[in-house]
């Protein structure tokens, strides 16, 4: 192997047809060309990786039979593969291969598909998930009408069918809501027209949509840590995301129970952080709870009208603002969601002299 050449295989003399190792050496995709005899006398560095080739020969039987058909009849052809990715791989490549007479030779262009076909698979995932968890409600509220009208004459049953009626509109309501939300937060970048966001703002409308919830659960809310401090987004994000850490420190703390809403700067880093006394989340169901749809325990997350979508919000809001969420939990102690959001670089002086947020764009704006 020339350690010039562009090439990672070259079997003696080269015998390409002229003009053609200039066209080769320029193109994006894997490339293998075999002579006459099936044997590789050029590749791209990349075919090796992609595990197409094996010293001079074709690893793939399919892609050698293929081969020589072009060889023989001339006629481009494409074909998927699936191949181990390198010599010892256990990961499957999905290659698309593409199959052309050159001369007496035969050209093989591949391109990897394998990120497109994984997305593809999460896509139809989803889209399945969705489809069950919505057949669910509305399943429901079919057999409930049918149930309404079967007991016309007996209203105590009608009001007993209308009231599980309406929490099943309700899930249905959320579930909806919350699908529009993930599809803004996936196609939105609100650091595009990103504004400045006083944290306190935030902290104080997520406690706002949620406080009667707590009230009638007899859960404190305590608000503690820095105030002034902001950070570049959009602001209805920020709350959606809050109130769903906050809706679920609810959700799944019992009553009478505490729940911390804390705010602390650290390293340029606006640290906002839900800390409960409830069920806690089992250790190896943490990785897994920002998941669309995942549910520790389906049966109370219904219950309490969860949609299984919060937490993937609130992953895709800090992901949206370049930060993260992290948590910490311990099974019947309680669970700590911490968001962790790049501050605005305007804090340090708003912090000392005036915290409103005129005065911060002001100084963005002098800059
Ligand atoms: P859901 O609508 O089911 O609450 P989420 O995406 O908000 O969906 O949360 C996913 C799962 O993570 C929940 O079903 C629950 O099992 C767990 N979970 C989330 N927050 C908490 C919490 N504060 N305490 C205990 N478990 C939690």
């Amino acid at each position: 192997m020339s350690e010039t050449s562009p090439t990672s295989f070259d079997a003696g003399t080269p015998t390409l047809p002229p003009g053609a190792e200039a066209v080769l050496s320029a193109l994006r995709s894997a490339w293998v060309v075999l002579d006459s005899r099936d044997r590789v006398v050029r590749s791209s560095p990349s075919a090796l990786p992609y595990g197409l080739i094996r010293g001079d020969r074709l690893r793939v039987d399919n892609l050698l039979r293929l081969a020589r058909q072009v060889r023989r009849d001339r006629e481009v052809r494409d074909l998927e593969v699936e191949v181990p990715r390198g010599h010892r791989g256990t990961e499957l490549l999905v290659l698309d291969v593409r199959l052309a007479p050159l001369d007496d030779h035969v050209l093989l262009l591949a391109e990897d598909q394998t990120a497109v076909r994984r997305l593809d698979a999460v896509r139809r995932d989803f889209v399945a998930n969705v489809s069950h968890e919505l057949k669910t409600p509305v399943g429901a509220l079919a057999l409930l009408s049918e149930a309404v009208s079967g007991s016309a004459d007996d209203p105590q049953a009608v009001r007993r069918f209308a009231v599980r009626m309406q929490h099943e509109s309700h899930r249905l309501t959320m579930m909806v809501q919350d699908l529009i939300s993930l599809s803004r937060l996936q196609s939105n970048d609100p650091l595009r027209e990103a504004r400045i966001i006083n944290v306190d703002d935030v902290v104080a409308e997520a406690i706002d949509a949620i406080h009667l919830e707590a009230e009638a659960r007899e859960i404190r809310l305590e608000v503690r840590g820095q105030h002034g401090l902001s950070v570049l987004g959009d602001e209805y994000q920020l709350v959606t995301g809050v109130r769903n850490l906050l809706a679920n420190a609810i959700n799944y703390s019992p009553d009478h129970t505490r729940i911390t809403v804390g705010v602390h700067l650290s390293d340029d880093v606006v640290e906002l952080s839900v800390a409960d006394q409830g069920i806690g989340i089992p250790e190896r169901d943490l990785e897994r709870i920002f998941e669309r749809f995942y549910r520790v325990d389906p049966a109370r997350s219904r219950a309490t009208g969860g949609t299984g979508l919060g937490l993937s919000i609130v992953k895709h809001v800090a992901a949206n603002h370049g930060g993260e969420v992290g948590v910490w939990s311990s099974e019947g102690t309680g669970s700590t969601f911490t968001l962790r959001l790049p501050a605005h670089r305007g804090d340090w002086r708003v912090l000392g002299v005036n915290s409103s947020q005129e005065d911060a764009t002001t100084d963005e704006e002098d800059r």
